[in-house]
């Protein structure tokens, strides 16, 4: 079965990473939570997308730049003044589902990659005994690699952007380069995706999900390839979709 993953806690129904948005998720019938971390100044993991604060919250400038205490402070823009999350409330949050985390490691600001937060992601999904219930993804392939070295999660998935996809002429170098780092499941743009891209990877030896995929048309070419899991803005209607058959 083609699993869904709903996307900053389905970032088109409610305001992207809020707690509205991971408690309306747990109820939804899907099988993952996307959400991406990155550290506060003083190391706390905290649960955002982008590496500044400006575009989603009451803040400005880099996210890392301000300790948790300040960052608590802020409130999240389309929320009744709701914060920013930790991984360990996000964590709390789905304990009681069967809902999986997604969870990515971001880069910081100008794709620069954080110094040892792989590390902290790790030991705190350790801690809180997450590990196999957690699949990690993330663009950067040395992301993945510097997870291993710190634990077994339940997966890894490389998020393969576009421009990579393009600057590798295609997929047979990208599957290279998985190899390489072991990893084991690609993530493709869901208008990479089509009949070949699936048969090509598949016939490596790698799974393959999608992402972005957000409108029906192409939730629906989801499901159609057989894709094994994608992320959505829309879990409410890829949910539907696939009831409907
Ligand atoms: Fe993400």
């Amino acid at each position: 079965m083609t699993e869904i993953a709903s996307h900053r806690g389905g970032a088109q129904v409610w305001p992207e990473n809020s707690p509205t948005a991971f408690r309306e998720t747990a109820r939804l019938p899907v099988e993952q939570v996307e959400f991406d971390v990155h550290p506060s100044r003083d190391g706390r993991l905290v649960v955002h997308h982008d590496a500044t604060l400006d575009r989603t919250t009451s803040g400005t400038g880099p996210l890392c730049d301000h300790d948790w205490a300040d960052l608590a402070r802020l409130t999240l823009k389309g929320t009744q003044a709701e914060r920013m999350l930790l991984l360990e409330e996000v964590i709390e949050i789905f304990r009681p589902t069967p809902i999986l985390l997604r969870l990515e490691i971001k880069p910081g600001v100008g794709m620069v990659r954080y110094p040892g937060l792989e590390a902290k992601i790790m030991a705190c999904l350790a801690d809180h005994g997450m590990l196999d219930r957690t699949v990690i993804t993330a663009f950067p392939v040395e992301t993945l690699a510097e997870v291993r070295r710190h634990g077994n999660p339940r997966g890894l998935i490389w998020l393969v952007a576009r421009p990579i996809l393009l600057l590798a002429g295609g997929l047979p170098t990208v599957i290279e380069v998985a190899r390489r780092y072991d990893v084991p499941r690609l993530g493709l743009h869901e208008a990479d995706l089509d009949k070949d891209a699936v048969a090509t990877v598949r016939g490596a030896g790698l799974g393959i999900g999608g992402w972005a995929a957000h409108e029906d048309e192409a939730i629906r070419r989801m499901f159609a390839l057989g894709v094994d899991v994608f992320t959505t803005d829309r879990p409410d209607r890829a949910v539907a979709i696939r009831a409907a058959g």
